[in-house]
C-alpha cells in the first residue's frame, strides 16, 4: 500500500499551519500586519529528507541502484567550483551517486560534447549538469543541446521548455529555481488557481519558465520586463508575485498588493559596510517594506536559494526512477 510518509505528512502540515497564522487570527503571533515569512531553507530540508527516503528505498527495492548525476564543469571559476561542490555533496546526503568531469579551460567543443555523450550512454547516469557559463570559445546552447533530454535535470532543453508551455504536455523535468518558487508557494498553502500573477523577469532559466509553470497552474498570468511602461501598476494588481530581475531591492513596499505572496529570486550583492565580507545579498524586493503588504514573503538569503538545489535532487531523483523502474 502507498500513503504519505508521516514525516511528509507532518512537514506539509506544519508549513500549511504557519501558512494559516496569518489568516486565522487566534493562530497569530507577534505582528499580525505582517507577511509569514516562507523559511525556504526548512522547507528544502524537509524536501531533501523525503529524497533521502525515496533513494533508500529504491536502493533496497533494485539491488543497490540508486540514481546518479554526472556534473560537468569546465576550466577554474572559483563561483562555478564553489557550486558544483555544494552539489555533489547534497547529492551523497541524500544517497545520489555523483560524477565528476572537471576539465580544462582550454578544451574544444567537440572533446567536450564527447564527454557528454558519453554520460548520455552510461546507464548508471540518469542525470547530466554542465555548469555554465562555459567558456567564450563553446558554444552553451550546442552543449546543452547534446544531453539527451531523459538527463536534462537543469529542464533547460528546448524540447523541455516547449512541453512546459504546450497544454496536454508534461515536461520531464523542469527548470530548478522557478520550480522551486513555485513548490514554495504550495508548501506554503498559497492557493494559486484563478490567481493574477505578475513574473518580473523573462529569462530562459527564472523569469520566462516561472510564467509557463504559473500559467500551467491556472493562474492568469503577465510578464514584466525591462521594457515594460508601467512595473509597478501591473505589479500592484499581483496577487502571486514572482520577482526575477536582478535589480537590488526594485520593488517598493507600494507595489504590492496588501496580501500578495511575494517570491523573491533576485540574488543581488550590494556593499555593506556593517559586514566582514564588504558586502550583503539582497533580493530584487524591498524586504522590510514589502512584508508589510504581503501575506506571505520569501527573505534573501534562506527564501528561494535554497529550494534550487533541493529541486536539482528532486529532478535526479525523478530521471534515476524513471529509468531504474523502467517507466520511462
Ligand atoms: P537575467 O538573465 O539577467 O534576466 C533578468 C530579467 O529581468 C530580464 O528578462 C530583464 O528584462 C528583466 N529586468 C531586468 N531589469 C529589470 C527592471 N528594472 N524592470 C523589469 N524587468 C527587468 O537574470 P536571471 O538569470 O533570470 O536572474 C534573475 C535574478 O535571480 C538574479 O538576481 C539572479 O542572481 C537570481 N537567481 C537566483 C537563483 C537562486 O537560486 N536563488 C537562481 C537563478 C537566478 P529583459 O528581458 O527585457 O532584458
Amino acid at each position: 500500500m502507498g500513503g504519505i510518509p508521516v514525516e511528509k505528512a507532518l512537514s506539509a502540515l506544519g508549513n500549511v499551519l504557519s501558512g494559516l497564522k496569518n489568516k486565522i487570527p487566534f493562530l497569530k503571533n507577534g505582528n499580525d500586519d505582517e507577511a509569514t515569512i516562507i523559511d525556504g531553507k526548512k522547507i528544502a530540508a524537509d524536501i531533501r529528507l523525503e529524497i533521502k527516503a525515496e533513494v533508500d528505498k529504491l536502493k533496497t527495492k533494485y539491488g543497490g541502484k540508486v540514481p546518479g548525476l554526472a556534473v560537468v564543469i569546465v576550466g577554474e571559476r572559483k563561483d562555478s567550483q564553489t557550486y558544483v561542490r555544494m552539489k555533489r555533496k547534497a547529492c551523497d546526503e541524500v544517497g545520489i551517486h555523483s560524477f565528476h568531469s572537471e576539465l580544462p579551460e582550454t578544451i574544444s567543443e567537440e572533446e567536450l560534447i564527447d564527454v557528454v555523450k558519453k554520460y548520455n550512454e552510461n546507464p548508471d547516469c540518469h542525470g547530466i549538469l554542465v555548469q555554465l557559463p562555459l567558456p567564450k570559445h563553446i558554444d552553451e546552447e550546442k552543449v546543452l543541446g547534446v544531453i539527451s533530454l531523459e538527463k536534462d535535470v537543469d529542464g533547460f532543453h528546448p524540447l523541455n521548455i516547449g512541453m512546459l508551455a504546450m497544454k496536454g504536455h508534461e515536461p520531464l523535468f523542469m527548470p530548478c529555481t522557478p520550480k522551486g518558487s513555485i513548490v514554495l508557494l504550495e508548501r506554503s498553502g498559497v492557493e494559486l488557481k484563478g490567481k493574477n500573477a505578475v513574473v518580473v523577469g523573462r529569462s530562459n532559466i527564472v523569469g520566462m519558465p516561472a510564467s509557463m509553470m504559473l500559467n500551467k497552474k491556472d493562474c492568469t498570468v503577465t510578464v514584466v520586463h525591462s521594457r515594460t511602461k508601467n512595473p509597478k501598476e501591473i505589479c500592484r494588481q499581483a496577487d502571486i508575485l514572482i520577482a526575477a530581475a536582478g535589480s537590488a531591492k526594485m520593488i517598493k513596499g507600494d507595489w504590492i498588493k496588501k496580501g500578495a505572496a511575494v517570491i523573491d529570486v533576485g540574488t543581488n550583492s550590494v556593499e555593506d559596510k556593517s559586514k566582514k565580507s564588504g558586502y550583503a545579498l539582497v533580493g530584487d524586493v524591498d524586504f522590510d517594506e514589502a512584508k508589510k503588504r504581503a501575506s506571505f514573503i520569501t527573505p534573501v538569503p534562506g527564501g528561494v536559494g535554497p529550494m534550487t538545489i533541493a529541486m536539482l535532487l528532486q529532478n535526479c531523483l525523478d530521471g534515476g526512477k524513471r529509468a531504474i523502474e523502467g517507466t520511462k
